[in-house]
């Protein structure tokens, strides 16, 4: 049996245990469902195998070399080049996937923008305080998942974070307060107990919630009698208690709460709130922890930030990195590209049809390693290995923790990896030029 890491979500669990012979994997232990569901993706039948170009309107397969050479000439002839995806991929590869972007003067984006990119540029300006899972498992007497239902997005993060005893405690759930804030009843609230406080807030009313806490922060004697966003008096008079009397709190933030209200300054707004409540916090201390679904989606904001000092929708012209406010969203609206490479995601499912209608319209060139709804409509399909399986790469935790994960078996048909690909892409480019 050997060790790995699961790349299922972003916790990356590193505690399974693999069978394997170096050609397969016989069998896993310790993984999840969807853990599991990674690891089979290596037979799966929506595997991408063979390179496909699209020839008088249907995808054919190509040589891998056939294929790379149409992919740089779309690029050589494109002078507004757009690249999205890179949640899905290694540091290595999104370090690549930036490099070719400013040898291009491409605009360069990643799912996190639709997700946490937004916390850590506001976080510039504010400051955020951050915590790992290690701490939380080992100290945090209070967890707040706002916005998250981690027990179908992050499958092991309860049993790891909630039911587990600390280092340096006696005791664990029994001390623990989890209180969930959501405008539906998720699977999460199945794991509530009696202590535990379960907050049915309002759609789009959690900007009302931060702001009524902002103003009564730590104080319980002048909570609105009328309550908010649909929370009573005593609902709101516990959440402060709790969130001013915990010795470690951490709030899990989802997307439920980072998209709840694109008009109103939600992320800035609610990172002031927890830097309030620490200042006059008097024991104790509140983190937070983004809670991004792809495993690696954290790793590309800091791999941006480390290189180019912004996390997210990177334009390029002359080779430097040029201030936009633009992103992946308005570049489409705008139809301000003529030609996208996307890496390891999905974009024509996850996209209202509006700006898929829009994508479609323009050369498109994928890079992954299964078969989807954006791979039906390219016009290049470049396959690739999987990550954390086939090939090796750093990701980062969601908790910001560096992981390195380990090649365990070879990828079928020498299938090159998204980094090797990048690379094979750029020097096309380049000798080129
Ligand atoms: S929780 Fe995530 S990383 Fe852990 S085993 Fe499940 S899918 Fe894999």
């Amino acid at each position: 049996m050997k060790r790995a890491t699961c790349s299922g979500c972003s916790l990356l669990c590193d505690d399974i245990l693999l069978k394997s012979d170096g050609l397969y994997i016989d069998e896993v232990i310790g993984a999840c469902l969807k853990g599991k569901e990674r690891f089979d993706q290596i037979t799966s039948k929506n595997r991408l195998l063979n390179p496909l170009i699209r020839e008088n309107g249907i995808l054919v397969k190509a040589k891998y070399e056939k294929a790379l050479e149409s992919a740089a000439n779309i690029i050589k002839s494109s002078s507004n080049p757009l690249f999205y995806g890179f949640s899905t991929v290694s540091c290595e590869a999104q370090l690549k996937g930036i490099e070719l972007a400013r040898f291009i003067n491409g605009f360069i984006d990643s799912n996190s923008i639709i997700c946490q990119g937004e916390v850590l540029s506001t976080a510039k300006q504010t400051g955020i305080t951050l915590t790992t899972i290690s701490e939380v498992i080992n100290k945090a007497d209070l967890l707040i998942f706002w916005g998250a239902n981690v027990a179908e997005s992050i499958p092991r993060l309860l049993n790891k974070a909630l039911f587990s005893r600390g280092k340096f405690r006696m005791t664990g759930r029994e001390i623990k307060t989890l209180v969930l804030i959501d405008p539906i009843k998720t699977a999460s609230f199945g794991v509530m107990g009696v202590r535990d406080i379960a907050l049915k807030i309002e759609p789009g009313k959690d900007i009302d919630l931060i702001r009524v806490l902002k103003e009564e922060c730590c104080n319980t004697n002048n909570i609105p009698s009328e309550g908010v966003a649909g929370l009573d008096e005593d609902d709101l008079r516990r959440l402060l208690i709790q969130l001013s009397g915990a010795e470690n709190g951490v709030i899990f933030i989802g997307q439920g709460l980072l998209r709840s209200q694109a008009e109103a300054n939600v992320i800035r707004e609610f990172l002031e709130l927890v830097q309030e409540i620490n200042v006059k916090q008097q024991k104790g201390r509140l983190s937070i922890i983004l809670v991004g679904g792809h495993y690696n989606m954290l790793g590309f904001n800091h791999v941006a930030l480390s290189t180019c000092g912004v996390s997210n929708s990177l334009q390029f012209s002359n080779h430097q990195l040029v201030e936009t406010s633009e992103t992946i969203i308005t570049k489409i609206e705008k139809e301000d590209f003529d030609c996208s490479i996307i890496v390891g995601t999905d974009p024509i499912s996850h996209f209202p049809q509006y700006l898929s209608k829009k994508f479609m319209k323009k050369p498109l060139i994928l890079i992954d390693n299964k078969r989807s709804a954006t791979s039906y409509v390219a016009d290049i399909v470049l396959p690739t290995v999987i990550t954390g399986i086939e090939s090796k790469g750093l990701a980062y935790r969601l908790d910001s923790v560096p992981i390195e994960l380990k090649k365990i078996i070879s990828p079928p048909n020498n299938l090159p990896s998204d980094e090797e690909l990048l690379d094979k892409l750029l020097l096309n480019l380049c000798t080129d030029k």
